[in-house]
């Protein structure tokens, strides 16, 4: 199988792990392992005294988790809407009935940042919630600028880089950034289940608003002293987590980072060449969304019978390749020749 989709084609040695009894969670040993693995992250991320919750979640787990126990206790959220990820910021929003804004971006387009700007002087958000990548679309935010209009207006900054992290550059601490949210699937590149939330020094110790049991963040940050999650963990999926941290470790972040640019300017020369537009105005390396010309009703499920996943990208003809997990040049050019071949099917 080859994968364009998330988490992309993974290590042997990592799906491996575990591949035999279940070990217990309540033990010094797993505990270790939650430690470490908050360690590994926090260096990643550059957070230096962070914390980091682990939920037995997706991604949406841990936004919903940011909007029960920190958005509820704002008066109102400023949110970036620039496709389907953004939305969810404000659905969850609507759901836990806080009040709050939107600044709606257009499909593939950066956000005008002098407007932005204009929109939190007039709208004086307590919060502010947006994606660093938008996986929708694949355009990539300026989050140098956004932390700049947050701190000059002294607006709580929390972002999901759930498919930016380990894609693209991020550096919490240089960016003052407040939350950060990813998730096991996207540039950990392990399976979904497992999502993680990254607080700054600055939100913690803060007097939680409890509208969640599961999630909860004071009962999670309590256990999590000890190296121990309230309820029963993923344990797999924590040995597939500090393995791969362990790895990127070695690694470090710009290697790797640099390998996933590498991927996605690649794929985008063989898109040029084939005249596939790329929409995004500033693209993020974690994929690459390009329209095709023809046979766009088709691709997905003919490169499926070849084993060959990628994203539909929810607009005709729009498709979406992920650049996260193994893949080489070789598989990119396959890859590249299987959609032209597709494009010239000649259908009745
Ligand atoms: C994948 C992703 C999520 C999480 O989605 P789940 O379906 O819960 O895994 C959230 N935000 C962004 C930007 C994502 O790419």
């Amino acid at each position: 199988m080859k994968s364009y989709v998330f988490p992309g084609n993974i290590e042997e040695e990592i799906l491996q792990i575990n591949n035999g009894q279940i070990p217990y969670m309540r033990t010094a040993a797993f505990s270790a392992l939650v430690k470490e693995s908050e360690q590994m992250m926090l260096q990643l991320i550059n957070c230096k005294k962070g914390k980091v919750i682990f939920y037995t979640a997706s991604g949406t787990g841990a936004m919903e988790a940011v909007v029960t126990n920190f958005v509820t206790l704002k008066k109102k959220a400023f949110i970036i809407s620039g496709g389907s990820f953004g939305h969810r910021w404000k659905s969850l929003c609507d759901y836990y009935a806080c009040p709050n804004e939107i600044f709606e971006v257009p499909f593939a387009r950066d956000i005008d940042y002098d407007k932005l700007e204009s929109a939190i002087i007039e709208s004086q958000p307590d919060v502010f919630l947006c994606q660093h990548h938008e996986t929708s679309t694949g355009q990539l935010f300026n989050l140098k600028k956004i932390s700049d209009i947050c701190h000059k207006y002294n607006v709580s900054l929390v972002v999901d880089v759930i498919s930016s992290f380990l894609a693209d550059p991020l550096d919490m601490d240089a960016l003052g950034i407040d939350i950060c949210i990813t998730s096991s699937q996207k540039g950990l590149n392990i399976a979904p289940g497992l999502s993680l939330i990254v607080l700054a020094e600055s939100v913690q110790n803060l007097p939680y608003a409890r509208k969640g049991y599961y999630f909860d963040f004071a009962e999670n940050l309590k256990n999590l002293e000890r190296g121990q999650t309230p309820y029963s963990p993923a344990t797999t999926l924590f040995m597939q987590l500090h393995a791969r941290l362990k790895m990127d470790i070695e690694k470090g972040t710009d290697a790797i980072v640099d390998e996933v640019r590498n991927k996605a300017h690649y794929f985008r020369s063989l898109c040029k060449k084939n005249g596939w537009e790329v929409p995004a105005e500033v693209p993020s390396n974690c994929i690459t969304g390009f329209f095709v010309h023809k046979n766009g009703d088709i691709l997905f499920n003919e490169l499926l019978k070849q084993d060959i996943y990628i994203m539909p990208g929810g607009t005709p003809h729009y498709f979406r390749v992920s650049h996260l997990g193994v893949q080489s040049k070789e598989d990119l050019d396959e890859l590249a020749a299987r959609i032209k071949e597709i494009e010239n099917y000649k259908l009745n």
